[in-house]
């Protein structure tokens, strides 16, 4: 007897699978909550621009509080709000992505970078340090009713009309689990803050601040005293440089916004690109080159990847080819999905092609500096040579461009392009097979001696001292097939550069036949055979 069943799956309590898979980082629970507040602030924006929305905007400041002896986090937007209705649809129905709609709604009408909801589940991840949620909203929406919202993170919630809440907006109350709790830390919370939200739209307050402001009095010397004042502690810059236009910003600005983004860093940065496409794909973002030391260091100052202001991560291995790793910056673009794996984000289309432009961006401006400050191209070349090399040898684009700008220099550290030195050496280094042969040293003091016996014969030497010059060298052999490059305490210098068939000097069989009898008169006959064989002429 068989009988057939039926997989009974309920969905008991999903949180605890939300807790554990979705998200490994639990607490990118406030960069969701803070962006949803933003993007309901940035919609009633859009909606008043357009006359959908009437009434005074007011403070639109996003607050974030943390109460410790209730145990709670709240984060309170003055945006559109939502009716029972939309909670019920928005909140409940969970994946159902309002943020979506919105867009599909107002297309034509409202730039879809002003949306951040992408993030999908976003509001659940609440439940990873929240053991219940309280949702406390009045939607901008005339006649609307003030609604709150619970749930302990069970499938059961509870919703009813409330008359406390009569300010426009979203109160989200999160109350702290117990196995969450160093999320009540005021420090936690502004850490997280500055970390995710620094550079948000919207302006967020995290509780206060002391500041100074003159005081209108004098001390005895004259002087204005200053008096202390606690003003709102914001947190976030909400136009960073990056969405300003470059033609609105000067050096100055540029090089503030790298202090901004690295506080810890002294180092001016060498010199700035500007990223802005919006076709096929959406990216901004600023980069930065970063002065290198000539060690390899795992840099902690890295490239900042953000979707719309809100930051994502600063790993944007895969997103930007290795060699770009090393620079400083921010890329901004709603095009990378993010909650994907990174070997996804490896074949991913957009990735890729943003990917290729950063590169073709970075090689334009290394060019457009070389062609316009040849100077300062060159006195910053020390610093930015490893990075170039390690561009070329790993990318090939990058490299049919580097090409043009990489420079060499030689021990009296002139520089040249590859083009140029060509040009210089070729008269006097050419071998006998016709390939030029570039001498090089790799330590101007051990090896003086051949370098000063290669000058005397009227050869120039490249200084190629840097890590990844035995790699550049190898790569540049493979693609310039006229090249050849010799260490110049290989060989003795006769025999550096083989010219024998132009410049030797051979004895004809009639001169050998006479000399032979005479050397072997003086060096002893039957030990030594005479053989006579060409040299180099000096
Ligand atoms: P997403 O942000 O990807 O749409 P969420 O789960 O984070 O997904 O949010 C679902 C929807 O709930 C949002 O799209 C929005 O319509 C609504 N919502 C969430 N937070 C707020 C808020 N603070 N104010 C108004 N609406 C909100």
């Amino acid at each position: 007897m068989s009988t057939t069943g039926k997989i009974n799956v309920q969905t008991e309590n999903i949180f605890p699978i939300i807790k554990k898979f979705l998200y490994s980082d639990n607490e990118i629970f406030l960069r969701e909550l803070v962006s949803n507040a933003t993007d309901a602030t940035q919609k009633l924006k859009a909606l008043t621009s357009m006359g959908e929305a009437k009434g005074e905007l007011g403070d639109l400041k996003i607050e974030v509080k943390v109460d410790k002896a209730a145990k709670t986090i709240t984060i309170k937007d003055k945006g559109i709000g939502m009716t029972a209705e939309e909670i019920e649809k928005y909140i409940t129905q969970i994946a159902f992505s309002g943020a979506e709609e919105f867009v599909q709604k107002y297309q034509d009408k409202v730039d879809k970078n002003v949306v951040i909801g992408h993030f999908g589940l976003g509001f659940y991840s609440a439940f990873m340090v929240a053991q219940k949620v309280e949702i406390f909203s009045l939607s901008y929406k005339e006649g609307s009713k003030a609604v709150r919202w619970e749930c302990d993170g069970s499938p059961e919630y509870q919703i009813e009309e409330i008359t406390t809440k009569t300010d426009r907006g979203t109160e989200i109350v999160l109350h702290v689990a117990e196995d969450s709790l160093e999320f009540l830390e005021n420090s936690k919370i502004e850490g997280l803050l500055k970390k995710y939200c620094k550079f948000l739209p919207v302006e967020i307050v995290f509780g206060t601040k002391k500041d100074w402001i003159p005081s209108g009095e004098k001390d005895e010397k004259g002087i204005e005293k200053e008096k202390e004042i606690e003003v709102e502690n914001i947190i976030n810059n909400p136009v960073p440089a990056w969405v300003k236009k470059p033609a609105d910003l000067k050096d100055e600005d540029y090089k503030a916004f790298y202090r901004e983004l690295y506080p810890m860093q002294f180092e001016e940065p060498l010199f700035h690109i500007h990223l802005n496409v919006d076709y096929p794909f959406n990216l901004t973002g600023i980069l930065y080159f970063p002065k290198l030391s000539n060690k390899f260091e795992a840099p902690k100052d890295r490239i900042q990847l953000y979707s719309n202001q809100v930051f994502v991560t600063d790993n944007v291995e895969n997103i930007v080819p290795d060699f770009l790793t090393m620079l400083r910056g921010v890329i901004d673009s709603p095009d990378i999905p993010l909650n994907v794996s990174r070997s996804y984000l490896q074949a991913d289309g957009n990735v890729k092609k943003i990917s290729a432009h950063i590169t073709k961006k970075v090689a334009d401006k290394l060019e457009e500096i070389f062609k316009k400050e040849r100077p300062d191209f060159e006195a910053k070349w020390d610093d930015v040579k490893i990075f170039v090399q390690y561009g070329m040898i790993s990318d090939e684009k990058f490299y049919e461009k580097a090409v043009k700008f990489a420079l060499v220099k030689n021990t009296e550290a002139k520089a040249f392009t590859l083009e140029e030195y060509e040009a210089h050496v070729k008269a006097n280094q050419t071998d006998k097979d016709g390939k030029i042969v570039f001498l090089y040293a790799t330590n101007t003091d051990e090896q003086h001696t051949y370098i000063d016996a290669a000058k005397s014969r009227g050869y120039d030497v490249l200084l190629m001292d840097s890590p990844l010059d035995a790699h550049f060298i190898n790569h540049l052999e493979s693609k310039l097939n006229n090249t050849q490059f010799v260490r110049v305490d290989s060989d003795t210098v006769e025999k550096l550069i083989k010219k024998e068939d132009a410049q030797v000097s051979k004895l004809t069989e009639d001169e050998q036949k006479t000399l032979k009898p005479i050397v072997e008169g003086v060096v002893a006959k039957e030990k030594y055979t005479v053989v006579f064989e060409s040299f180099l002429l000096c």
